[in-house]
């Protein structure tokens, strides 16, 4: 894809509009500088000033069909054109067919679904849907994890991030994923890891009352936080824990799910049913804001002659819907989450395992599909992180010097703490993802300048 001729003015203007009154997300105002969007197409973007970007970071890690996919462009404006919006409490074509074919998708008799305008909005309800089940307060949660920016969500929360607007919610626990890497057991391998994880994990159970904990909220692979994938056993030993307690399994699959990690859901690659599975993100690409949870028979029991206190005005938006029913649909025809699978075992997965042997900067490669992050360090030995958590200003150069020098080259990169996540559109091509390989072999020199 090409960009149309290039409009410096306009995008000036966009700029200083921006500049004047946007306040961003997760930004200090002033020591941000966003780059103006004029279009997209695929896997690329591209500015006003005729510079474009192969999006290796798939925007939020959401554009999981590529930008401007013609056939869910059309359904969304064919929606408009029909039935622009409808409360959730009528029946819409578009709704019943997305929650059928997400039904159909999701593992076991995850059966029904709840649908919400996002990732953490779904997570708030699978916890609130777990405490009215079980009547229990307590809620377990990974430190290694990212669950939303809305109250219960960025509670459960366990990245550093959460630190600042953290409002330490009563019944929140948090406990120690498995991480071989940098273990919080002092683990040799992925089986003493494992075995581990979920000692400590029946430890925190036992002595914080099994009696009080409504539920485990998991990523199936951990995104944000590292693209963290559980070593073999560990999410069945979970489920196994919550059956043992009356304890309900969430799996948040916002990030990990509709083919990120080469399955529709990452769970498959387990085996493992959680009674609750949360999504967003890739349902539908972000081309309408959706998201939703995912709900088993014993929990929509719960709610059979009971009324479910939750939900919001746009809860199920026809277009969003409709959006999903598009991608999902495309997906399926064109093989996209097979084509994930490929692209991650036969090009991204080797590429980049090529690429660490390379650079005393890359201290491991992990992922599967098109989910993958290098973890980059001061030293190869020691493991010590390349920047600190939350690190800022110069000490977060090495960090910031990495990705202007993946900029400046054309690619647009993933970048959280001291690690490059590696989360193209499943739909990218052999020549993209080589292409893309190629800048980051080149930036990552720029990280090592600041090894041992
Ligand atoms: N859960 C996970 C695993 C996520 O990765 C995210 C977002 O990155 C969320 C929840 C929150 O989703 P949203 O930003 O759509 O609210």
């Amino acid at each position: 894809p090409s960009p149309a001729a290039p409009d410096p003015q306009r995008g000036a203007a966009v700029k200083a509009a921006d500049r004047a009154h946007v306040f961003h997300s997760w930004s200090a105002q002033e020591l941000i500088d966003p780059l103006a969007v004029a279009g997209a197409e695929g896997s690329w973007f591209w500015d006003y000033d005729g510079n474009r970007y192969l999006d290796f970071a798939s925007q939020l890690v959401n554009t999981n069909i590529g930008h401007q996919h013609p056939k869910v462009v059309a359904a969304i404006q064919e929606q408009a054109g029909r039935l622009a919006t409808l409360a959730p409490g009528f029946a819409v074509d578009v709704r019943s067919e997305a929650a059928r074919l997400i039904a159909e998708l999701t593992p076991g008799d995850l059966d029904k679904v709840f649908f919400t305008n996002g990732g953490a909005e779904a997570v708030e309800n699978a916890v609130r849907m777990a405490r009215l089940h079980t009547g229990r307060h307590k809620v377990l949660s990974a430190y290694r994890s990212y669950h939303g920016a809305t109250a219960a969500a960025i509670n459960l929360t366990g990245d550093p991030r959460r630190w600042p607007s953290d409002t330490g919610a009563a019944g929140v626990v948090h406990f120690w994923g498995p991480c071989a890497y940098r273990s919080a057991f002092h683990a040799a391998d992925e089986a003493q890891e494992c075995e581990r994880a979920l000692a400590h994990l029946a430890d925190v159970i036992a002595f914080e009352g099994p009696q009080t904990i409504a539920a485990i909220v998991l990523e199936t692979v951990v995104g944000t936080a590292g693209v963290l994938i559980p070593p073999a056993g560990y999410l069945a030993g979970v489920r196994e824990l919550c059956d043992r307690y009356g304890i309900v399994f969430v799996l948040d699959e916002v990030m990990a799910g509709f083919g990120r990690t080469g399955r529709w859901f990452a769970a498959d690659h387990w085996g493992v049913v959680p009674d609750l599975l949360t999504f967003a993100k890739g349902v539908n690409s972000g081309y309408v804001p959706l998201g939703g949870v995912a709900i088993s028979e014993k929990i929509a029991a719960t709610f059979a002659t009971r009324a479910y206190p939750g939900g919001l005005t746009y809860s199920g938006h026809p277009l969003a819907c409709a959006a999903a029913v598009a991608t999902i649909t495309a997906m399926r025809e064109e093989r996209i989450v097979e084509h994930a699978a490929e692209i991650g075992e036969r090009v991204l997965g080797p590429g980049l395992r090529e690429i660490a042997e390379r650079h005393p900067c890359v201290g491991e490669v992990r992922g599967l599909g098109v989910f993958w992050a290098l973890d980059l360090v001061k030293d190869k030995e020691t493991r010590e992180p390349l920047v600190p958590y939350n690190a800022a200003g110069a000490d977060n150069a090495p960090m910031a010097d990495f990705a202007a020098a993946c900029k400046r080259r054309g690619l647009w990169p993933f970048v959280n703490m001291n690690r490059t996540h590696v989360v193209p559109p499943c739909t990218i091509t052999e020549a993209e993802a080589k292409e893309g390989l190629a800048v980051l072999d080149e930036a990552l020199s720029a990280a090592d300048a600041h090894c041992r």
